[in-house]
């Protein structure tokens, strides 16, 4: 009998799921798949035919199909995030039995997977708060993956989790993350990350354009070119290829008739909050957060150019132009573009390890940046050297400092300045690359001017200081003497 069911099963079929459960197939894993409205089922029998034919068999009740699995049992679900989530649970694990398993793939928030895990331990069953990272694409052919929770459940399904996951030179893109939530929490910051690197690609985009003067065909050149060097990654790659399409319903490229509002959900902003939480700064995550709030306002912003008199602006970019050495220009802003993400990436990595102290989770930042080199959406060949700079020292304090990492900041930040001090001078603006570059000056400086807060603060509030010159702490009538 057991030949006749399934290794491992998939609930929610919409783009993730049926991409997933079909890349599970074609592996070679007999899969059992389940949807609340069952016709998912039947689209995604017919796409495991014509694509196929895979190992995957569907099921139109949770009983049916929960019973059609090997035990323990291994269910990975794939539904809207929140609510749900729980709901599937419920109409899935009453049918289930102590020593089987419930995988979330979805972007869910960390707290959610570790009340769901105390939840179901009651009743025996193993829980994994799995990251799926890489759209449909990279579900269908290979994605990133970041399961967390239970380690004898990953165990279970340790040899699917490494086929199905995209798969670069060292290995896999997959690792146990850690208990509890860590695999969400992962997740959770890869999309911060995310986030970061779009903001500052359209500012790169926005400098070339309106300073640099670059037509969409140079712009796709020009990413091009940045694909085959030290930016060489996916998101680079598919910003070039937007500025090849040509629009179809007017004249010119299509990314011109693209309204400048930004949608998202959720991630981004759930980063920015934990970083505040712990404490770890985050300022380019949290500019690119920023602008896609401010995208949203596309009517006050219109108003806003009227009153703030935006085209006024002409004379000032006309003038900053006139200067520009086109050739300079553009490699100004590989090199600004490439220390702002570093900048990002050390941001990001700081919040999983403050995160990873907080929790106990013993997260391995050498291995995180190895699972995001293939299949997600930060994918990029520069993660390697990510690796390499954890591994090695695994205690690092910034990624900045890294000696490698240090020297090539150093080394283009004469480039960076010159691009944000132009953006600034047009009337640009490139909130990403500032962050970034605010980020950079403020770390490395010995000593900064919160000397002059901490003396207000003092005055204020009498919450004393300590001197540079000698131990204690200090309180200062400061009204009486000056
Ligand atoms: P989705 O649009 O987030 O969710 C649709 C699926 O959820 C459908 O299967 C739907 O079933 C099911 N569903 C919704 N409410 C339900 C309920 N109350 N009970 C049972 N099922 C319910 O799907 P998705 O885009 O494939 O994403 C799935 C998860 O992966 C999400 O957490 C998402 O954030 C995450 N994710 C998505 C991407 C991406 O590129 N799309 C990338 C990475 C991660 P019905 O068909 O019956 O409505």
């Amino acid at each position: 009998e057991a030949s006749t069911l399934s290794r491992i099963g998939l609930a929610g079929l919409a783009v993730m799921g049926q991409n997933l459960a079909l890349n599970i197939a074609e592996k070679g894993f007999p899969i059992s798949v389940y949807n609340r409205t069952t016709s998912k089922v039947d689209e995604t029998l017919q796409r495991a035919q014509s694509e196929g034919p895979f190992p995957l068999s569907g099921h139109h009740t949770p009983r049916d199909f929960v019973l059609s699995l090997q035990r323990p049992r291994s269910v990975i679900i794939l539904v809207k995030a929140g609510s749900p989530v729980d709901q599937t649970i419920a109409a899935l694990s009453e049918h289930m039995e102590s020593g089987d398993c419930i995988i979330d793939g979805g972007n869910e928030w960390y707290e959610n997977t570790e009340r769901r895990i105390q939840e179901v331990s009651n009743r025996g069953i193993l829980y994994l708060g799995m990251g799926v990272s890489g759209g449909e694409e990279g579900a269908r052919n290979g994605p990133s993956l970041m399961p967390g929770g239970s380690f004898q459940a990953y165990n279970n399904i340790k040899d699917i989790l490494e086929k199905v996951a995209a798969q670069v030179e060292d290995g896999p893109c997959v690792t146990y993350i850690g208990e509890g939530g860590a695999g969400n929490f992962v997740k959770m910051v890869h999309n911060g990350i995310e986030y970061g690197d779009m903001q500052l690609i359209s500012e790169a985009y926005d400098v070339l354009k309106n300073v640099g003067g670059l037509s969409n065909e140079e712009l796709g050149e020009i990413f091009g070119e940045w694909n085959r060097g030290e930016l060489e990654s996916f998101l680079i790659e598919i910003t070039s290829d937007i500025f090849k399409v040509k629009d179809d319903l007017a004249d010119g490229g299509l990314v011109d008739k693209i309204l400048d509002k930004t949608g998202m959900k959720g991630t981004g902003k759930w980063t920015v909050q934990q970083a505040a939480e712990l404490s770890v700064a985050a300022p380019t995550i949290a500019a690119s957060l920023d602008c896609r709030y401010l995208s949203g306002l596309k009517e006050e912003r219109e108003n806003a150019a009227e009153i703030l008199r935006e085209a006024g602006l002409k004379e000032e970019v006309g003038a900053v132009k006139s200067g520009i050495d086109k050739k300079r220009l553009i490699d100004d802003v590989r090199q600004a573009l490439y220390a702002s993400k570093i900048c990002s990436y050390a941001q990001g990595m700081n919040l999983l390890r403050a995160k990873s102290i907080e929790k106990g989770w013993n997260l391995n930042l050498g291995e995180m940046a190895r699972i995001w080199k293939g299949g997600c959406i930060i994918r990029a060949v520069f993660l390697d050297r990510i690796k390499k700079a954890y591994q090695r020292n695994p205690n690092l304090a910034s990624l900045i400092v890294d000696p490698d990492f240090a020297r090539e900041m150093v080394q283009r930040q004469a480039a960076w300045r010159r691009v944000v001090g132009t953006a600034i001078s047009a009337g640009i603006s490139t909130p990403g690359m500032c962050a970034s570059l605010a980020y950079f000056d403020t770390y490395r400086r010995a000593r900064l001017p919160a000397n002059l807060v901490q003396a207000q603060r003092d005055l204020f509030g009498a919450h004393t200081y300590e001197r540079i010159d000698r131990p204690g702490a200090f309180h200062t009538e400061w009204t009486k003497l000056a």
